[in-house]
């Protein structure tokens, strides 16, 4: 994940939203790479030190005018950290830096470089991230009412929070966990388990050594806050588990993302079904206006509503896109294709020259490229999960869709592999050795140096964004829709945003989403898809023009893609999902409950008790009219006795569970309904009458049962205690 460009986008839509938000970081002095492809197509990376002195970006100074320095203990030694502050629009960005002069030597390079060294550097780079993080903002003077933590790297924030009210506020650690969840968010980034750092207990021993004590807890109960339920301690602790049990709210990036880390999750919630485990989603978004070529935007500010800048989330605004002349939507499409026909020149003669060509021979490379051929754009990291290579897995045919004489298709490439991912490494030559070829000479391009410059240009440059994903690994994904409001046209594995982005008019879909024996299977089933859906509709739509003409139908694509994800695909429309879905509601929370100690005793106490009687529910059915045939829109009324034995009624939700019973057995469009008290409900008994009506929206066989979960004002989300009672039959 490029969490740079993300997070980046994050902020300044924050800026412009005006949610009070401030941000936390390493200043990653060498943290980014220069990327080179010699001769053989081998990847040469090169780090530099980023030149702090030609970016807007200042150290933060104290009341004597030296530059802030914060300190944390860390085996035993200071650890000093000065901090330097980037200004997003109105939103403040703090970096912090280990290179000083004040650090021992050993201490200096930590915040050097991301993912730079081994597990050891890893876990004190989180520690400075989680634990001096939260130090540092108080140290600056805020007081944040709720974290975000985006991805696991953060999550040793909460120890440091745990801490930190255990102290202020005089009270043992369950109490401050239990503030602390509710002032906590936690985004996972990934769908892989290897996503999520596991440090060994080798390293928690020595880095967080007596920390448990501090607590007042054992070292086996703080090692816990790190595993499964089901894990022993040998397995390491887990950063992801750790952000998961102590947040109040958890989300994924995509609908599909948040289902998988549902299902990769399941266990940390072990009584609740993998599709009910609290975990919920907010699609990644761009930052719409930073990613607008100039000359795209300039048209959309003559024919969107004034002020469409400011309702970039709204779906109305982006309606509007279909008043624009054809001609001229694609005149200035064709600009930023040429555009990118002269940086392809340039990356590619720059490239070939420090390999020693000749100008002649580089000429043979670049002389063709055409601006009127359908360009195919394919750029991110190259991660395996990624198939940079799927679209040669068939070599000969793919030498017929890019040679044919009336309806040329060019291809272009860029994107960098992480210095120590061989395999990744070994694509970017087998894209080089392909694009060598004779018969794909002047078809095919890999540009050097991947990086947010070149991003740009391909982006609004080519026709078709392409993304072959191996499904479900893509969480999100963003730059299809930094190209979609470009009026570039999606052609990709229905997987992460385009999983929900895609509808049918909008772009392409590559495969299906079924689930594959194998690999191998896999990615014949995608690549014959991209042969055939490029052969039979693609081509044939960018083509279907008079002579000198546009077409009519590709514009239709086009305009389809800009109006479907100009509004859902922003950062604007995913900081007001935050806002109103996790950020608001967790504020809401902490002031109104849980600044009462008395009130979070209470909560903990009840939250103590309820987990020990839950077992003591029981649920029991009078009539039974289970697996009968009912026709769809029947009304039925169902009803059930709970006992609860010294439980407050109010305490907990009773529900019916409903769905159609398929004749494999399997339950389908299952919904819940959660039951009231029937009035004649008997008075001074603990067992309680619990009836509602439902209507069926599906005819056929009907099945339900009930359940009952906890439910108490301070319970952020029910599935977070991992306490449910179904119904024994
Ligand atoms: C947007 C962007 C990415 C992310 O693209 P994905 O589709 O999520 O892989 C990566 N690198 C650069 C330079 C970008 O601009």
């Amino acid at each position: 994940m490029d969490f740079g460009i993300l997070s980046g986008d994050h902020l300044k839509a924050s800026s412009d939203l005006g949610i009070p938000l401030v941000a936390v970081g390493l200043l990653y002095k060498n943290g980014y790479f220069t990327q080179r492809i010699n001769a053989f197509g081998h990847q040469e990376s090169e780090y530099q030190n980023i030149d702090l002195y030609n970016l807007p970006i200042n150290p933060v100074k104290d009341d004597l005018g030296e530059d802030l320095v914060i300190s944390i203990p860390m085996l035993g030694n200071d650890l000093y950290l000065k901090v330097w502050e980037i200004k997003v629009g109105r939103v403040n960005l703090y970096l912090m830096d280990s290179d000083i002069e004040k650090n021992i030597e050993e201490y200096k390079n930590i915040t050097l470089r991301l993912y730079g060294g081994d597990k050891e550097m890893r876990i004190r780079q989180e520690i400075v991230l989680g634990m001096a993080g939260v130090k540092l903002l108080k140290v600056l003077g805020y007081n944040p009412t709720v974290y975000h933590m985006n991805e696991g790297h953060s999550s040793f924030l909460t120890l440091q929070l745990i801490k930190d009210v255990m102290d202020e506020k005089q009270v043992s650690f369950n109490i401050a966990k239990e503030i602390v969840t509710s002032k906590t968010i936690f985004t996972t980034h990934t769908p892989v388990p290897a996503g999520n750092d596991i440090f060994d207990l080798s390293l928690m021993d020595k880095y967080f050594n007596g920390i448990w004590d501090e607590y007042g807890i054992t070292r086996e109960e703080f090692l816990k806050l790190g595993m499964r339920e089901t894990e022993n301690l040998e397995s390491g602790f887990n950063m992801g588990i750790l952000a998961l049990r102590i947040s109040g709210k958890k989300n994924g990036v995509s609908k599909l993302h948040g289902a998988v880390s549902r299902e990769l999750f399941a266990d940390v919630w072990p009584e609740i079904a993998p599709n009910e485990s609290p975990i919920t989603y907010v699609t990644n978004g761009i930052h719409t206006c930073s990613w607008l070529a100039p000359n795209i935007k300039e048209l959309y500010n003559e024919y969107l509503v004034p002020y469409w800048q400011e309702n970039i989330h709204d779906n109305n605004t982006w309606k509007k896109i279909s008043s624009i002349p054809d001609e001229r939507l694609w005149a200035e499409h064709l600009k930023r294709k040429e555009r990118l026909m002269t940086v392809i020149k340039e990356n590619i003669t720059e490239r070939f020259r420090k390999s020693g060509y000749g100008y002649e021979q580089i000429a043979d490379f670049t002389s063709k490229l055409n601006p009127n051929a359908l360009t195919i754009g394919f750029a991110r990291r190259f991660a395996t999960y990624k198939r940079a290579t799927l679209i040669f897995k068939d070599i000969e045919r793919l030498t017929q869709i890019l040679n044919d004489k009336d309806r040329p298709v060019q291809l272009v490439f860029a994107g960098k592999a992480h210095p120590a991912d061989i395999e990744g490494q070994d694509l970017i030559k087998q894209i080089h050795d392909i694009a060598m070829m004779p018969q794909f000479k002047e078809k095919i391009f890999i540009l050097e140096n991947y990086n947010m410059n070149i991003a740009r240009y391909l982006i609004s440059g080519v026709d078709v964004w392409l993304n072959n994903p191996r499904r479900p690994m893509e969480a999100s994904g963003t730059s299809g829709e930094k190209a979609s409001v470009n009026g570039v046209v999606n052609f990709s594995v229905l997987d992460g945003w385009w999983a929900e982005g895609y509808n049918g008019t909008n772009g392409w879909a590559i495969g299906t989403n079924a689930n594959y024996e194998s690999y191998d299977i896999q990615d014949t089933a995608d690549s014959n898809s991209i042969y055939n859906t490029l052969e039979n509709k693609i081509i044939p739509a960018y083509y279907n023009k008079p002579e000198g003409g546009i077409s009519k139908e590709w514009l239709k694509y086009m305009k389809n893609s800009i109006i479907s994800t100009g509004g859902n695909y922003s950062t604007s429309r995913m900081l007001v999902e935050y806002t109103e879905n996790l950020y608001l509601p967790l504020c809401d929370q902490y002031n109104q409950n849980f600044t009462d100690l008395e009130k979070v005793m209470d909560f903990y106490k009840w939250k103590k008790a309820a987990k020990e009687r839950w077992n003591e529910i029981e649920i029991t059915q009078n009539d039974n009219i289970d697996n009968v045939k009912l026709n769809a829109g029947d009304v039925i009324t169902v009803s059930c006795f709970v006992k609860l034995p010294n439980f407050d009624p109010n305490n907990v939700s009773v529900q019916v569970y409903y769905g159609q019973i398929l004749e494999n057995g399997t339950v389908n469009n299952i919904s819940v309904t959660e039951m009231k008290k029937a009035d004649k409900s008997s008075e001074n008994s603990d067992v309680i009458k619990y009836e509602t009506s439902i209507k069926l929206t599906t005819g056929g066989n009907f099945g339900y049962t009930f359940r009952v979960m906890p439910k108490h004002d301070m319970l952020i989300d029910s599935a977070n205690m991992n306490l449910i009672k179904w119904m024994v039959k």
